[in-house]
């Protein structure tokens, strides 16, 4: 164990009230999709954590009541005893692996429009909902306040029935009743419960003083609160309220787990935060003003950062989101020297994105994460091989550098061949753009854990054709070709191609990542893709000093990337660097030294003065060489496997490209047509009765 090694200070067990933890790393409380929805994968996924060595593994937020009814978005809910069963799942499978189970009881205040329930919206004082929807909460009232405490109590109460060992309060994200009542921009009330600080924070000491006098001598009691919300003055600062906060409340909670506001803030991508560990210089002063145990997040990556936080009275507890869901066998990896094998987060946020798109969630890094029970995947476990030999894998991209490792964990013998003079495809070219280096991880996971194995032949510079693949003779073959950029402007608005006139100058995205740019500007980056793609060459080409116009179909720069928690950030920055950004106009023609555009609504016209014209529409996916196996019969050689994966067969996300290498590999040698009707385990409602 890791007793000897320099990490052993991440082993020692720390007591949390009434309940004890057996090492310091904590899951702390993660959206995952899965929610009150789908229980058994839920609990399947969080089990998986404690088996990965996760001493406390938290629920997502649980709604306490139906005025916090956060519908369409499938969060854990607590609203009565009906709800103890499927939570009761979480905790003894979490219990069944030794860890610790922690729920985060939370009432949303305005943050949940009750759209379900229909209940009223409360909130400190008169405002709107905080989504895009005609409604508005209305301030509480004493009886208002009474009745929150009794609920929450009563879900304290259901929550220790559940089998929870330690039951939250939360006043954090600017998603929560205690958060709102705290801030000054929610709470205008003139009664012992707004003005002064004191006055303000009194419903969270409620909070706290009831939920312990209700649970506490069975179950911890932890709060977890945002100590500054990086917006400097205008909002709560560490350096004031938030430290007077912590001072007010120190000894009541038996765990503070804090962060910072808002969740943009707290999941900050790499692209925006690119140190992991980016949250200590505001959460240091905690330890100082409390005896009882701090956990915190950050992007914890890192066992020497991880062991020299706690060795400097910065935490007690390593906490994670992220990095747990990247890979839930971090702390056994570090436990057992495996320190190499962790398979690291990159800050891409796409399991965010799938709490803003109300689905299961996934991680670009670990394609099992939420597959646990509808698949029956493990991170760390996958099927030995069958009857077959060998393998071959066509592209070093991210599909097939997936799909090369699972199969050589599987046991066979692997020969991976990649055109270019490195691994990694699309990863490297978009790991080059400004704020995303991390996403080379991607990559470097999985070339490090290939050049372990015995049973693996890399080649490089190696661009195979049919006939060299006949020769090497390996009739099981996984195509991971990838695709390009188009470069005639078909994408969402428009089907046909653009009118494109002789002497035009268009780039690809795949020009401006191998480093062809426009000689001279101003260059038009015209984005149809409407995610992510061109915000960064845009930004990139503004770095290089182009004078840069965005000119997009859609109402804002980038808007997929609402979903990651970046689309302001994004835009704040091109304007910041001199992008003009054009919305709801489509391109119609380019030509030398100008472009056409059209208002999406009126289709008035406008002619825009441009060198080039960046083109980020659509993707052209790479066949050919399969296309060409499939054909290959006839010259005497016939794959038995021949799978085409990754963005060859369906271009999309990097996570998309990893997952399909992932499920190829898990697929290979089963029965067809098994594979054919597996559709994954559902949770559907019985029905019974009439
Ligand atoms: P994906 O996201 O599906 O992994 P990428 O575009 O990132 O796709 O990667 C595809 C990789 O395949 C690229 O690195 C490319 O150089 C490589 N490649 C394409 N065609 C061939 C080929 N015929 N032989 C070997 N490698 C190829
Ligand atoms: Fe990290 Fe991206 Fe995975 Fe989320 S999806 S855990 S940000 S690697």
């Amino acid at each position: 164990m890791a007793n000897s090694s320099k990490y052993s200070v991440l082993f020692e067990p720390v007591k949390i009230g009434p309940v004890t933890a057996r090492n310091r790393f904590y899951q702390v409380p993660h959206c995952c999709g899965l929610g009150h929805l789908r229980p058994r994968a839920h609990a399947a996924m969080r089990a998986m954590k404690a088996e990965g060595g996760w001493a406390v593994v938290s629920t997502e937020e649980a709604e306490l009541h139906p005025s916090s009814d956060l519908s369409p978005y499938p969060e854990q809910r607590i609203w009565d005893d009906h709800d103890i069963p499927a939570l009761r799942l979480m905790t003894e499978a979490v219990h069944d692996n030794g860890s610790l189970a922690a729920i985060e009881l939370v009432h949303n205040g305005n943050h949940s429009a009750n759209l379900m329930s229909r209940a009223p919206v409360l909130a400190p004082s008169d405002m709107s909902v905080d989504l895009i929807y005609p409604k508005q909460a209305r301030a509480m009232d004493k009886s208002d306040i009474r009745a929150f405490r009794r609920w929450h109590r009563d879900a304290a109460l259901r929550a220790k029935r559940a089998g929870f060992d330690i039951v939250y309060v939360y006043a954090g994200h600017r998603m929560t009743l205690a958060h709102h009542f705290l801030l000054k921009e929610y709470n205008d009330r003139a009664d012992e419960y707004g003005g002064s600080l004191e006055n303000r924070a009194r419903l969270m000491r409620e909070l706290l003083e009831d939920t312990k006098e209700a649970i506490g001598d069975e179950c911890a009691v932890a709060l977890r609160f945002a100590v500054d919300e990086m917006m400097g003055p205008s909002g709560m600062q560490a350096s004031a309220e938030g430290r007077e906060v912590v001072e007010m409340l120190a000894e009541i909670p038996d765990l503070w787990d804090v962060n910072v506001s808002d969740w943009s803030n707290d999941s900050a991508t790499t692209r925006f935060q690119p140190e992991d560990g980016y949250q200590t210089s505001y959460i240091d002063f905690v330890k100082k003003l409390t005896s009882k145990p701090v956990v915190a997040v950050g992007r914890l990556n890192s066992p020497d950062m991880m062991a020299s936080m706690v060795r400097n009275g910065v935490v007690d507890f390593i906490g994670a989101a992220r990095p747990s869901i990247a890979d839930p066998f971090l702390p056994v990896k570090i436990r057992d020297d495996r320190v190499e094998e962790i398979r690291e987060c990159i800050g891409c946020n796409i399991c965010v994105s799938c709490d803003s798109f109300g689905i299961p969630i996934r991680c670009t890094q670990n394609p099992t994460m939420g597959e646990e029970w509808r698949r029956n995947w493990h991170p760390e476990k996958i099927q030995a091989k069958g009857r077959e030999r060998d393998a071959l894998v066509v592209g070093g991209g991210p599909a097939g550098l997936e799909c090369a490792m699972q199969l050589a964990k599987r046991g066979y013998e692997v020969t991976l061949a990649e055109a270019g003079d490195q691994l990694g495809g699309r990863v490297l070219q978009e790991a080059a753009l400004p704020g995303l280096s991390a996403w080379k991880r991607v990559a470097d996971h999985r070339t490090y854990d290939l050049s372990q194995r015995g049973n693996v032949q890399l080649f490089l510079d190696s661009k195979l054709s049919a006939s060299h693949i006949a020769e090497l003779g390996i009739s099981n073959i996984f195509v991971a070709t990838g695709s390009s950029w188009r470069r005639d402007g078909v994408g969402r608005t428009s089907r046909a191609p653009l009118e494109i006139v002789d002497g035009a100058s268009v780039f690809t995205p795949d020009d401006i990542m191998t480093g062809t740019v426009p000689a001279s500007g101003p260059v038009v980056v015209y984005d149809d893709d409407q995610a992510y793609l061109a915000g960064v060459i845009a930004e990139h080409l503004a770095e290089l000093g182009k004078k840069v116009c965005f000119v997009t179909p859609a109402s804002m720069v980038s808007p997929w990337t609402q979903s990651t928690l970046e689309q302001t950030r994004i835009q704040t920055s091109l304007l910041q660097k001199g992008v003009d950004i054009m919305p709801h106009r489509q391109l119609r023609t380019i030509t030398a030294g100008s472009c056409d555009v059209t208002c999406t609504f009126t289709e008035q016209a406008e002619t825009l003065g441009c060198e080039a014209v960046v083109l980020v529409t659509e993707r052209v996916r790479h066949t050919t060489l399969f296309d060409e196996l499939r054909q290959a019969g006839a010259d005497g050689f016939r794959a038995a496997t021949l799978e085409l994966i990754g963005d060859a067969a369906a271009p999309g996300l990097i996570a998309d490209a990893v997952y399909s290498g992932h499920m190829a590999a898990r697929n290979f040698e089963q029965d067809p047509s098994e594979v054919e009707a597996a559709v994954f385990r559902r949770e559907l409602t019985a029905l019974s009765g009439t």
